[in-house]
């Protein structure tokens, strides 16, 4: 979890009525502002902000949250890079570890500023008249059909051919020696005096970041000038390394233009190389990104997955192409998107298939690419003869349960069509397929179980104090270890500081086997229902008994320090709650407020926050409507609470009752209790 503190300042160092209001307008509505909603197709102005409470929601797509969650959404971005870039508009230190020396290699403005010197010096260049070789490098840029717009639009320019254009150019402008190889521009020479120019003599195409910042480079060959250079004149496409601003497996070339065309369209065309990307744009396609010398990713499909449900991986119609869309599969499956795969035909990239064939021919294609599922199944069935290959199509068969068992996801009607394409394609029953099927799930289930019982073991063996089984409620009746149905720990206990979004993470990952996400939605939990259950379970919204809580709690922060007190996270209902409640936990722990501010400020997780958010808006709207107190609500709340509890405490009670060889006297004993609890009940009642 981010420093608490930091995630404070910032907060209180920007107005998110500033942020908003940078790119939306802003009217006023009622006490609150609003603005048309981006992220859907709105002529009423529904993004409603509360100027007071800092924070957003639009009702109509059930989002919202704090300054963090919206820059987050506006940027597609993790938190951390939502924190990371209003710290630096509010000129707060991000750093927390030593502090960097300004002008040195570690110092990420340095190289922001070193690199778009660079990217602006080989923009000029294209177009410098002066040179041959700017000309040759136009004339061809000319040849590939690129126009003067896109040129302007993607900033195209050209590294001269020299050793020393970029290196001289820093260094002119005071740039220290170690910068050229840190900003990705130069090499160091061997024997470690000094360094060159890693791009001479090609196209050069800037690689930006969300805020249109030059952060990296790739440079194309030009044949003609290569050409002088014989064997050494390098690859036909040479991609900036790594650096302190440029990761490869978390950046997409052309998102920063591409983005709002996704997010209003639902979809992102990937392909794999620049030029790809602008010929796309320049025929009219505008949600296309490319990945940057490295296969598509999951860093990049979480990218893209907040802005778009549906990714569409375009790949060149060669071998290379092919193999890639075998790698997509298991990215398929793991990332738990819609990703369909398109192969060209005819061995085409993008760029000559637009050529030959034009835009509306590409968009049919893209519009009838299948999912990666069948992409695959399309590739494993090809050239077998089905009725004499026995062996090849028991192995297609077995690969391909083996997949399917392996999403959690698989739509029920999805796997149905699957299913019925096999047993088409091999002339084998249905039944046999699905019988093979569930023998593959069982099977994936039983290493799932094992690997959550090693990390239980080893997560147990991390943490000296989880609270004993006793306290574990629901839990309790498990015979599984205990750990792994535990829910955050009461208050007091002696299990130290939780961390809210932590727990979260571990719960996503527990997915199927999370036994709180099968008791709430009252599964009839037979072995399909469980597998075929969203991993997403995680995210239930609060039942109205959570949300009265809660409500209460935000209204009156010293409520709020009392349900901390009073209630065990084990009484609510779902693992929204439970998440929420640990959170107002740890911030009582730390000593903080307990108001909606301070809770935003801690909770990391988009869903957890619009549930924050929405509450908060509901209240508002509710004012001068509610005739209790928050003290009356609090009051009859622990009743329920505790009324719910006895008779979860009966039910535990009989259960050992039928389940124990009791002596004549424990029996009495027991029957006594229960009789007692009766009692303390009805007095509650009445
Ligand atoms: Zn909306």
């Amino acid at each position: 979890m981010m420093d608490l503190d930091l995630k404070e300042r910032v907060r209180a160092a920007v107005d998110l009525v500033d942020v908003i209001g940078a790119s939306l307008t802003l009217v006023p509505k009622g006490r609150m502002l609003a603005a048309q909603c981006p992220w859907h197709d709105d002529r009423s102005p529904s993004l409603t902000v509360n100027r007071e409470r800092q924070t957003w929601k639009c009702w109509v797509c059930d989002i919202g949250g704090d300054v963090f969650s919206y820059v987050m959404r506006r940027d597609g971005v993790d938190f951390v890079t939502a924190l990371r870039s209003l710290a630096e508009q509010a000129g707060i230190e991000y750093q927390t570890g030593p502090k960097v020396d300004a002008g040195s290699k570690d110092d990420k403005s340095t190289l922001l500023a070193a690199v778009k010197l660079i990217c602006d010096a080989y923009f000029d260049q294209l177009d410098s008249p002066s040179t041959d070789d700017a000309k040759i490098a136009r004339d061809y840029l000319a040849s590939r059909g690129i126009d003067d717009e896109h040129r302007h639009l993607f900033r195209i320019g050209f590294a001269p051919d020299s050793w020393d254009f970029a290196t001289g150019l820093l260094k002119q402008n005071k740039f220290r020696a170690e910068i050229p190889v840190a900003a990705g521009v130069a090499l160091n020479r061997r024997g470690g005096n000094g360094s060159y120019d890693l791009f001479r003599g090609r196209l050069m195409f800037p690689i930006h970041d969300m805020q249109n910042r030059p952060i990296s480079m790739g440079g194309r060959v030009i044949p003609e000038i290569a050409a002088r250079h014989g064997e050494n004149a390098g690859g036909k496409y040479i991609n900036g390394p790594e650096t302190k601003l440029f990761r490869k497996s978390e950046q997409l070339y052309g998102l920063q233009l591409a983005r709002e065309s996704i997010r209003k369209g639902g979809q992102a065309l990937v392909m794999e190389g620049y030029t790809d990307v602008i010929a796309a744009r320049q025929s009219g396609i505008e949600p296309v990104v490319a990945v940057l010398g490295t296969a598509l990713g999951e860093a990049h499909v979480r990218t893209l997955k907040r802005l778009a449900d549906r990714v569409v991986l375009v790949l060149d119609g060669d071998a290379a192409g092919q193999r890639r869309a075998d790698e997509v599969l298991e990215l398929f499956i793991k990332a738990d998107a819609d990703l369909r795969v398109l192969t060209l035909p005819d061995a085409m990239d993008p760029a000559d298939y637009l050529n030959q064939h034009g835009r509306e021919a590409l968009q049919h294609l893209v519009a009838e690419a299948p999912d990666a599922l069948e992409h695959k199944l399309g590739s494993l069935t090809a050239g077998i003869d089905v009725t004499h290959d026995t062996h090849a199509v028991m192995q297609a068969i077995d690969t391909m349960t083996g997949i399917l068992a392996k999403a959690p996801m698989l739509d029920p009607l999805k796997q149905d069509q699957m299913i019925l394409r096999l047993s088409r394609t091999f002339e084998i029953s249905q039944a046999r397929l699905e019988d093979r099927l569930e023998k593959k799930r069982a099977e994936e289930k039983e290493r799932k179980r094992k690997a959550a019982r090693f990390r239980a073991a080893a997560d147990a063996a991390g943490r000296d104090s989880r609270p004993s089984e006793t306290s574990a409620g629901p839990g309790a009746r498990n015979a599984g270890p205990a750990t792994r149905n535990t829910p955050p720990a009461p208050a007091g206990s002696a299990t130290g500081p939780i961390d809210p979004n932590l727990l979260l993470a571990e719960a996503a990952e527990m997915e199927l086997d999370d036994p709180w996400s099968m008791e709430q939605s009252g599964a009839a939990a037979g072995p399909a229902a469980a597998t075929a259950k969203p991993s997403q379970d995680r995210e239930v919204p609060l039942s109205g008994f959570d949300r009265e809580l809660f409500e209460t709690m935000i209204e009156s922060p010293e409520l709020a320090g009392r349900a901390v007190e009073a209630i065990d996270p084990e009484w609510l209902d779902t693992l929204s709650a439970k998440m929420i409640l640990a959170a107002y936990q740890e911030l009582d722990l730390q000593g903080r407020e307990l108001t909606v501010e301070t809770l935003l400020a801690l909770i990391e997780n988009d869903f957890l926050k619009n549930e924050v958010v929405t509450m908060q808006f509901r209240l508002a709207q509710r004012e001068g409507k509610i005739t209790q107190t928050p003290e009356q609500r609090f009051q009859s709340l622990l009743e329920q609470f505790h009324r719910r509890e006895n008779i979860a405490e009966k039910h535990r009670q009989i259960a050992k009752l039928e389940s124990l060889a009791l002596d004549e006297n424990e029996e009495l004993d027991l029957l006594k209790q229960l009789f007692d609890s009766e009692k303390d009940r009805q007095q509650i009642d009445h």
